[in-house]
């Protein structure tokens, strides 16, 4: 189990979790390449970012 380096409260990318308020919240922008932003559900800070290709290439949502 992580811990969000700013607040130190408990969070988890799983999101099969029982508690989902440790869930890191993932938003996700645009339709081909896809951007994510990590934040901490705690506080709000952000953890990260990534992004991946998605949409009609790999069948991603
Ligand atoms: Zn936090």
């Amino acid at each position: 189990m992580a811990k969000c380096p700013y607040c130190n409260e408990t969070i988890t990318l799983d999101s099969t979790t029982k508690d989902s308020r440790d869930e890191i919240q993932k938003e996700v922008d645009g339709l081909i390449k896809k951007e994510v932003m990590y934040s901490c559900p705690h506080c709000d800070k952000v953890l990260g970012f990534a992004f991946f290709f998605g949409g009609l290439a790999t069948g991603r949502p």
